[in-house]
Protein backbone atom coordinates (compact mmCIF):
# COMPACT_ATOMS: atom_id res chain seq x y z
CA UNK A 1 0.00 0.00 0.00
CA UNK A 2 1.48 3.31 -0.94
CA UNK A 3 1.20 6.48 1.53
CA UNK A 4 2.39 9.97 0.00
CA UNK A 5 2.88 12.92 1.20
CA UNK A 6 1.39 15.62 -0.85
CA UNK A 7 2.06 18.37 1.72
CA UNK A 8 4.69 18.81 5.35
CA UNK A 9 4.47 22.14 5.99
CA UNK A 10 2.74 24.49 8.79
CA UNK A 11 0.72 26.78 8.15
CA UNK A 12 2.87 29.92 6.82
CA UNK A 13 4.50 27.15 4.13
CA UNK A 14 7.91 26.63 3.81
CA UNK A 15 9.29 29.11 2.31
CA UNK A 16 7.19 31.27 4.48
CA UNK A 17 4.80 33.19 1.45
CA UNK A 18 5.68 36.89 3.26
CA UNK A 19 9.39 35.95 4.69
CA UNK A 20 12.53 36.24 3.59
CA UNK A 21 14.50 35.09 6.85
CA UNK A 22 17.66 32.61 6.53
CA UNK A 23 15.58 29.75 6.38
CA UNK A 24 12.99 31.01 3.90
CA UNK A 25 15.91 32.35 1.68
CA UNK A 26 18.03 29.12 1.65
CA UNK A 27 15.16 27.33 0.96
CA UNK A 28 14.13 29.24 -2.28
CA UNK A 29 17.61 28.96 -3.34
CA UNK A 30 17.58 25.03 -3.04
CA UNK A 31 14.47 24.10 -3.70
CA UNK A 32 13.65 20.43 -3.99
CA UNK A 33 13.12 18.93 -0.84
CA UNK A 34 13.28 22.21 0.72
CA UNK A 35 10.51 23.34 -0.61
CA UNK A 36 6.70 22.94 1.62
CA UNK A 37 3.48 22.72 1.15
CA UNK A 38 0.40 22.74 3.42
CA UNK A 39 0.13 19.48 5.32
CA UNK A 40 -2.05 16.68 3.65
CA UNK A 41 -1.53 13.01 2.11
CA UNK A 42 -2.78 10.44 -0.07
CA UNK A 43 -3.17 6.88 0.21
CA UNK A 44 -3.44 5.08 -3.14
CA UNK A 45 -5.51 4.42 -4.81
CA UNK A 46 -8.74 6.99 -3.09
CA UNK A 47 -7.76 8.53 0.33
CA UNK A 48 -6.85 12.01 0.92
CA UNK A 49 -5.86 13.51 5.07
CA UNK A 50 -7.01 16.84 4.37
CA UNK A 51 -7.63 19.65 1.68
CA UNK A 52 -5.13 22.89 1.92
CA UNK A 53 -5.54 25.33 -1.13
CA UNK A 54 -2.76 23.51 -3.09
CA UNK A 55 -3.58 20.00 -2.76
CA UNK A 56 -4.35 19.67 -6.76
CA UNK A 57 -1.01 21.59 -7.73
CA UNK A 58 0.82 19.45 -5.44
CA UNK A 59 -0.70 16.25 -6.72
CA UNK A 60 -0.02 17.53 -10.43
CA UNK A 61 3.43 17.97 -9.19
CA UNK A 62 3.80 14.48 -7.99
CA UNK A 63 1.71 12.57 -10.57
CA UNK A 64 -1.63 11.85 -8.43
CA UNK A 65 -4.55 11.37 -9.53
CA UNK A 66 -7.24 12.79 -7.23
CA UNK A 67 -10.11 12.68 -9.93
CA UNK A 68 -11.77 9.20 -8.03
CA UNK A 69 -11.22 10.11 -4.14
CA UNK A 70 -13.76 8.37 -2.09
CA UNK A 71 -12.47 9.62 1.17
CA UNK A 72 -11.55 13.00 2.57
CA UNK A 73 -10.80 13.16 6.17
CA UNK A 74 -10.04 16.08 7.75
CA UNK A 75 -7.93 16.53 11.40
CA UNK A 76 -10.16 20.06 11.52
CA UNK A 77 -10.92 23.72 10.08
CA UNK A 78 -7.86 25.49 10.22
CA UNK A 79 -7.78 27.01 6.55
CA UNK A 80 -3.87 25.23 5.98
CA UNK A 81 -5.87 21.81 6.65
CA UNK A 82 -9.29 22.85 4.83
CA UNK A 83 -10.75 24.70 2.28
CA UNK A 84 -13.80 24.20 0.82
CA UNK A 85 -12.63 25.95 -3.15
CA UNK A 86 -11.56 22.45 -4.72
CA UNK A 87 -14.20 20.61 -3.37
CA UNK A 88 -17.64 23.64 -4.19
CA UNK A 89 -15.89 22.57 -7.90
CA UNK A 90 -16.92 19.00 -8.01
CA UNK A 91 -20.86 20.70 -8.56
CA UNK A 92 -22.69 19.39 -11.79
CA UNK A 93 -26.22 20.93 -12.62
CA UNK A 94 -28.23 18.10 -13.27
CA UNK A 95 -30.27 19.75 -15.55
CA UNK A 96 -26.88 19.63 -18.36
CA UNK A 97 -26.46 16.45 -19.67
CA UNK A 98 -22.91 14.57 -21.15
CA UNK A 99 -21.69 15.57 -23.39
CA UNK A 100 -22.67 19.33 -23.15
CA UNK A 101 -23.99 21.37 -25.25
CA UNK A 102 -21.32 24.24 -26.75
CA UNK A 103 -23.07 26.85 -24.49
CA UNK A 104 -23.29 24.85 -21.25
CA UNK A 105 -21.24 26.35 -18.55
CA UNK A 106 -20.14 24.60 -15.59
CA UNK A 107 -16.72 22.60 -13.78
CA UNK A 108 -17.67 19.09 -14.38
CA UNK A 109 -19.28 17.27 -16.68
CA UNK A 110 -18.65 13.57 -16.25
CA UNK A 111 -19.80 10.98 -13.49
CA UNK A 112 -17.57 11.36 -10.19
CA UNK A 113 -17.79 8.09 -7.89
CA UNK A 114 -19.10 9.79 -4.27
CA UNK A 115 -17.03 11.49 -2.08
CA UNK A 116 -16.83 11.00 1.66
CA UNK A 117 -15.61 13.87 3.99
CA UNK A 118 -15.22 12.68 7.58
CA UNK A 119 -14.92 15.95 10.05
CA UNK A 120 -15.88 17.03 13.26
CA UNK A 121 -18.35 19.50 14.04
CA UNK A 122 -17.10 22.99 12.70
CA UNK A 123 -15.53 21.23 9.60
CA UNK A 124 -19.29 19.94 8.88
CA UNK A 125 -20.95 22.99 9.71
CA UNK A 126 -18.49 24.74 6.99
CA UNK A 127 -19.97 22.53 4.30
CA UNK A 128 -23.70 22.80 5.02
CA UNK A 129 -22.98 26.85 5.68
CA UNK A 130 -20.84 27.47 2.24
CA UNK A 131 -21.70 25.02 -0.17
CA UNK A 132 -25.33 23.83 0.67
CA UNK A 133 -26.85 26.85 2.21
CA UNK A 134 -25.00 29.94 0.32
CA UNK A 135 -23.81 28.65 -3.29
CA UNK A 136 -27.21 26.55 -3.09
CA UNK A 137 -25.78 23.26 -4.19
CA UNK A 138 -27.25 20.06 -2.81
CA UNK A 139 -24.92 17.21 -1.75
CA UNK A 140 -25.52 14.52 -4.39
CA UNK A 141 -24.85 17.22 -7.07
CA UNK A 142 -21.41 17.39 -5.42
CA UNK A 143 -21.37 13.52 -5.37
CA UNK A 144 -20.74 14.39 -1.39
CA UNK A 145 -21.37 12.37 1.36
CA UNK A 146 -20.42 13.94 5.02
CA UNK A 147 -20.21 11.76 7.89
CA UNK A 148 -19.64 13.63 11.68
CA UNK A 149 -16.99 12.26 13.38
CA UNK A 150 -16.54 12.36 17.36
CA UNK A 151 -13.51 11.14 18.81
CA UNK A 152 -12.71 7.82 20.65
CA UNK A 153 -15.73 5.94 18.49
CA UNK A 154 -14.43 2.93 15.70
CA UNK A 155 -16.15 4.16 12.45
CA UNK A 156 -16.08 1.67 9.09
CA UNK A 157 -16.84 3.54 5.66
CA UNK A 158 -16.71 1.65 2.15
CA UNK A 159 -13.41 -0.59 2.96
CA UNK A 160 -11.59 2.20 5.34
CA UNK A 161 -11.97 1.57 9.29
CA UNK A 162 -10.88 4.74 11.65
CA UNK A 163 -10.85 5.90 14.90
CA UNK A 164 -10.99 9.40 15.46
CA UNK A 165 -8.80 10.77 18.61
CA UNK A 166 -9.01 13.80 20.37
CA UNK A 167 -5.86 16.44 19.30
CA UNK A 168 -5.00 18.78 21.48
CA UNK A 169 -4.91 22.16 19.97
CA UNK A 170 -6.37 25.51 19.66
CA UNK A 171 -10.17 24.46 18.01
CA UNK A 172 -10.72 23.58 21.25
CA UNK A 173 -11.54 26.92 22.21
CA UNK A 174 -14.44 26.59 20.23
CA UNK A 175 -15.94 23.20 21.67
CA UNK A 176 -14.81 21.43 19.21
CA UNK A 177 -12.10 19.10 19.33
CA UNK A 178 -10.36 18.93 16.65
CA UNK A 179 -9.34 15.52 15.10
CA UNK A 180 -5.95 12.89 14.24
CA UNK A 181 -7.01 9.56 13.02
CA UNK A 182 -6.23 6.02 13.58
CA UNK A 183 -6.53 3.94 10.31
CA UNK A 184 -6.74 0.73 9.20
CA UNK A 185 -6.36 0.35 5.48
CA UNK A 186 -6.20 -2.94 3.75
CA UNK A 187 -4.35 -4.94 6.69
CA UNK A 188 -2.10 -1.86 7.36
CA UNK A 189 -2.75 0.27 10.82
CA UNK A 190 -1.49 4.69 10.60
CA UNK A 191 -1.41 6.96 12.71
CA UNK A 192 -1.91 10.72 11.58
CA UNK A 193 -1.49 12.93 14.10
CA UNK A 194 -0.91 17.06 13.02
CA UNK A 195 -2.19 19.62 14.70
CA UNK A 196 -1.26 18.57 18.65
CA UNK A 197 -0.24 19.36 21.43
CA UNK A 198 0.96 16.42 23.56
CA UNK A 199 -1.56 13.76 23.76
CA UNK A 200 -4.58 13.51 25.98
CA UNK A 201 -3.90 10.84 28.60
CA UNK A 202 -7.04 9.23 26.96
CA UNK A 203 -5.49 9.96 23.20
CA UNK A 204 -2.24 8.03 24.57
CA UNK A 205 -4.60 5.18 25.97
CA UNK A 206 -6.13 4.99 22.55
CA UNK A 207 -3.16 5.25 20.35
CA UNK A 208 -1.81 2.81 22.37
CA UNK A 209 -3.95 -0.28 21.89
CA UNK A 210 -2.10 -0.45 18.55
CA UNK A 211 0.93 -0.99 16.63
CA UNK A 212 1.70 0.89 13.56
CA UNK A 213 2.78 0.41 9.99
CA UNK A 214 3.44 4.26 9.85
CA UNK A 215 3.21 6.86 12.76
CA UNK A 216 2.86 11.26 11.44
CA UNK A 217 3.81 13.22 14.00
CA UNK A 218 3.82 16.97 13.76
CA UNK A 219 7.05 19.05 14.82
CA UNK A 220 5.95 22.94 13.79
CA UNK A 221 7.60 24.29 16.53
CA UNK A 222 10.77 22.57 15.99
CA UNK A 223 13.79 23.68 17.85
CA UNK A 224 11.74 26.48 19.27
CA UNK A 225 9.91 26.67 22.32
CA UNK A 226 7.86 24.11 24.08
CA UNK A 227 4.32 25.88 23.61
CA UNK A 228 0.69 24.55 23.53
CA UNK A 229 -0.91 23.37 20.52
CA UNK A 230 1.83 21.94 19.29
CA UNK A 231 4.71 19.45 19.17
CA UNK A 232 8.35 21.45 19.00
CA UNK A 233 11.24 18.57 18.42
CA UNK A 234 11.86 17.39 21.79
CA UNK A 235 8.53 16.86 22.45
CA UNK A 236 8.62 14.87 19.28
CA UNK A 237 11.89 12.52 20.93
CA UNK A 238 9.80 12.30 24.41
CA UNK A 239 7.02 10.55 21.70
CA UNK A 240 9.47 8.70 20.10
CA UNK A 241 11.08 6.79 22.82
CA UNK A 242 7.12 6.93 24.51
CA UNK A 243 6.40 4.55 20.97
CA UNK A 244 9.67 2.13 21.16
CA UNK A 245 9.22 1.56 25.30
CA UNK A 246 5.65 0.96 25.00
CA UNK A 247 6.34 -1.21 21.43
CA UNK A 248 4.05 0.69 19.44
CA UNK A 249 6.07 0.22 15.93
CA UNK A 250 5.57 -2.89 14.04
CA UNK A 251 9.90 -3.67 12.96
CA UNK A 252 11.10 -0.79 10.25
CA UNK A 253 8.23 1.40 10.23
CA UNK A 254 8.35 4.93 9.92
CA UNK A 255 7.93 7.72 12.54
CA UNK A 256 7.55 10.63 10.19
CA UNK A 257 7.36 14.36 11.55
CA UNK A 258 5.24 16.35 8.89
CA UNK A 259 3.91 20.15 9.59
CA UNK A 260 7.13 21.82 9.48
CA UNK A 261 7.58 25.68 10.26
CA UNK A 262 10.78 27.42 8.32
CA UNK A 263 10.77 29.89 11.62
CA UNK A 264 11.92 27.08 14.02
CA UNK A 265 13.76 24.52 11.64
CA UNK A 266 16.43 24.38 9.06
CA UNK A 267 15.89 23.57 5.54
CA UNK A 268 15.27 19.87 4.94
CA UNK A 269 18.23 19.00 3.98
CA UNK A 270 19.90 20.20 7.21
CA UNK A 271 17.33 19.08 9.23
CA UNK A 272 16.47 15.68 7.62
CA UNK A 273 19.63 14.02 9.15
CA UNK A 274 19.69 15.38 12.38
CA UNK A 275 16.14 13.71 12.64
CA UNK A 276 17.22 10.75 11.76
CA UNK A 277 20.02 10.32 14.40
CA UNK A 278 16.72 10.26 16.93
CA UNK A 279 14.90 7.96 14.87
CA UNK A 280 12.86 10.69 13.18
CA UNK A 281 11.87 10.77 9.79
CA UNK A 282 11.49 14.41 8.51
CA UNK A 283 9.16 14.12 5.91
CA UNK A 284 8.97 15.97 2.35
CA UNK A 285 6.38 17.06 -0.08
CA UNK A 286 6.34 13.99 -2.79
CA UNK A 287 7.75 11.58 -0.08
CA UNK A 288 6.04 8.09 -0.87
CA UNK A 289 6.28 5.31 1.53
CA UNK A 290 4.94 1.72 0.18
CA UNK A 291 3.78 0.10 3.65
ZN1 LIG B 1 -1.89 23.35 10.71
ZN1 LIG C 1 11.17 32.99 7.17
ZN1 LIG D 1 -4.54 24.01 13.25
Amino acid sequence: MKFQFLGTAAGEQYPGMWCRCENCRKARELRGRNIRKNSCAFIEPNILIDCPNEVFMQAERFGVDLVDLEYLFVTHSHEDHFNLFPIGWRYLDPRIKSPPPSNAVGSRFTELKKLHIVGNRLVCQMIEDLLIKKAGFRYEECALEVHLAEPFKKYSIGKVDFIPLKANHSENQAGVPPLNYIMFVKGRTILYALDTGWFFPETYEMIKQFKYDLVVVEGTFGYGADLEGHFNYSKLERAVKLFAKDGLLKDGSPFCASHLSPHFAPVHDELAPLLAGKGITAAYDGMKLEL
